[in-house]
C-alpha cells in the first residue's frame, strides 16, 4: 500500500539498552518491539548531537548542527544560531504544500516551523504522588490523548505529525513507584544519593539533584523512575497504534521512531544527564516502519537521515544536496564513520569509526557547566572493541591513529562548513530579539 502519511515519534534520552529490540533481557517496551518486528531496525544509529535543540533540528532539517547552525540548547541558542537556521527549510516546511502537518511537543520555538498546529500540552507543575518536584512537561497519556486527537481530524487527509516524549527526560516519570523495579542495567552502580550530592556540591548539576525527593534514595531508585518513564512511553505508543488501526490508516502510515539522544546513568560521572559524546548518549534507537524497510541494518546511519527518508517514503521530490545525510529507502550508505558534537556544557566533536571514538574538546576552559569539573582529557581515544565502555584513554598509548582521526575530523568540519549556504546567512547582522520573536524563532 502506498503511505500518505508519516508518524515520527521521538523519545527523549531513550537508552538504546532500555528497548527489548536492541536488548532480549529487556521487558519494559514491549509495544515498540511488537512494531520493531514489521519494520527496519538499525542497529548503530548515532545522534548527531546529544542535546534535544540541536538534535530535533537536524532530524527535521537532514543536516549537521555546523550546516543548520543550531549548536546549543535552551536559553543558551544564541541569535546568530537563530538567524543561521532560519535560512535553512525544514521538513514540515517542504511538506507543508502537500500534508498536514501537526506537532504534539513542548519544544516550539523554531520547531515550529511549517508546522500547521503545533499542540503545546499543559504545563504540569503537580505530580501522582505527593512531592512537589517541579515538573515542567506533559505525561505520555497526556500528549497520546492529544495525538490521537488531531489523527481523527486528519484521518481523511495526506499528514506529517510528529510527537516527541518527555517522560524518559529528568526528572522521570511523574511517579516514584519505587515498588515497580524492572531490571538493572549491568554496570549501573548503587550509590546513595547523599554520595552523588556530595561530588556535586555547589553546581548546577548538584542544585538541580537536590530538588529529588527525599525517598529517591540511590542511584537504583533514579533508575527505577527513568525506566518507569520508558514503560509508561511504551505503552503511550501501544495506544498511538491502535488508534491508527481504529482508524484505518495504519497501513498507510509510516512510522519512524527514534531518541534525541541516548542518557547518562552514572557513567562517566555524569548522573542522569546526556552530555559528553560517549555512546550512551550518542547511540539511540532507530526504527522504520514503511514498505521496504526489514530486518536489522548494521550501517552507521545518523539521525540527519531522517528528513530525506521522511520525504522518500512520501514520494516528494528533494534536492539531495540539500540534506548532509541520505535517504534509508533503498541502500543503505556506506559510511567509515559518524560524527558528532556537543557545545551546551562543553564545546566538544568527536569522530566514531567502528573500532574507535576519538574525542576533542574545543574549549580553552573545560569545565563542565553543569559539574562543576572536567570530563576527561582534551583529547580522548577510545578502543571500542576491547573498551566499550570508553573509559581507558589510549591517545598517549596510540598518538598516531589519535592524529589521524583528528586530521580527519578537521577535513569533516572543513567539509562542512564549505556546504553551509553563507551566502543566504548575514552573520554581520546579529538580529535582535523582538524581530526574531516576531518571525516566531524564540
Ligand atoms: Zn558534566
Amino acid at each position: 500500500m502506498t503511505v500518505r502519511n508519516v508518524l515520527l515519534i521521538v523519545v527523549d534520552a531513550l537508552r538504546l539498552d532500555h528497548v527489548g529490540t536492541y536488548r532480549d533481557d529487556i521487558k519494559l517496551t514491549p509495544n515498540i518491539d511488537v512494531l520493531a518486528a514489521d519494520a527496519g531496525v538499525f542497529d548503530h544509529c548515532f545522534a548527531n548531537a546529544s542535546t534535544t535543540d540541536p538534535s530535533v533540528t537536524t532530524i527535521m532539517t537532514g543536516q549537521y548542527p555546523l550546516r543548520h547552525g543550531i549548536f546549543n540548547h535552551g536559553q543558551e541558542v544564541t541569535e546568530r544560531e537563530l538567524a543561521t537556521v532560519a535560512a535553512v527549510e525544514s521538513v514540515p516546511m517542504t511538506l507543508q504544500q502537500s500534508h498536514h502537518t501537526f506537532a504534539v511537543s513542548h519544544m516550539e520555538r523554531w520547531h515550529k516551523r511549517g508546522v500547521d498546529a503545533y499542540i503545546h500540552p499543559h504545563e504540569h507543575t503537580d505530580r501522582e504522588d505527593d512531592t512537589s518536584f517541579p515538573l515542567s512537561y506533559s505525561p505520555a497519556e497526556e500528549l497520546t490523548e492529544l495525538t490521537c486527537e488531531a489523527l481523527r481530524q486528519r484521518a481523511d487527509d495526506d499528514w506529517f505529525g510528529y510527537i516527541h516524549f518527555m517522560d524518559t527526560h529528568i526528572p522521570y516519570r511523574p511517579s516514584y513507584r519505587l515498588d515497580d523495579r524492572r531490571y538493572m542495567v549491568d554496570g549501573v552502580p548503587k550509590i546513595p544519593m547523599e554520595t552523588v550530592l556530595e561530588s556535586l556540591e555547589g553546581t548546577h548539576w548538584g542544585e538541580y539533584l537536590e530538588q529529588l525527593p527525599s525517598q529517591i534514595e540511590t542511584t537504583h531508585d533514579l533508575l527505577t523512575t527513568y525506566q518507569n518513564g520508558v514503560h509508561a512511553v511504551d505503552t503511550a505508543i501501544g495506544a498511538l497504534t491502535r488508534e491508527l488501526k481504529a482508524l484505518d490508516i495504519f497501513e498507510e502510515t509510516a512510522i519512524i521512531l527514534t531518541a534525541d539522544h541516548g542518557e547518562s546513568l552514572t557513567e562517566h560521572d555524569i548522573y542522569f544527564d546526556h552530555h559528553g559524546l560517549y555512546d550512551v548518549s550518542l547511540r539511540v534507537p532507530l526504527i522504520v516502519r514503511a514498505p521496504g524497510f526489514s530486518g536489522r541494518y548494521d550501517e552507521f546511519v545518523q539521525h540527519f537521515d531522517i528528513a530525506p527518508t521522511v520525504l522518500d517514503v512520501l514520494e516528494q521530490s528533494f534536492d539531495e544536496h540539500r540534506f548532509d545525510g541520505t535517504s534509508l529507502a533503498g541502500s543503505k550508505p556506506d559510511r567509515e564513520f559518524v560524527v558528532a558534537e556537543e557545545a551546551f556544557v562543553n564545546r566538544n566533536s568527536c569522530i566514531r569509526t567502528a573500532e574507535h571514538k576519538y574525542i576533542k574538546s574545543r574549549d580553552d576552559d573545560r569545565t563542565c557547566r553543569y559539574c562543576g569539573y572536567e570530563h576527561g582529557e582534551s583529547r580522548q581515544l577510545f578502543s571500542l572493541r576491547e573498551d566499550g565502555d570508553e573509559v581507558d584513554n589510549i591517545v598517549a598509548k596510540e598518538p598516531g591513529l589519535a592524529d589521524e582521526l583528528d586530521a580527519a575530523l578537521e577535513r569533516w568540519s572543513e567539509a562542512t562548513r564549505a556546504r553551509r549556504r553563507d551566502s543566504e546567512i548575514d552573520f554581520d547582522r546579529d538580529l535582535d530579539r523582538d524581530q526574531l520573536a516576531a518571525l516566531g524563532y524564540l
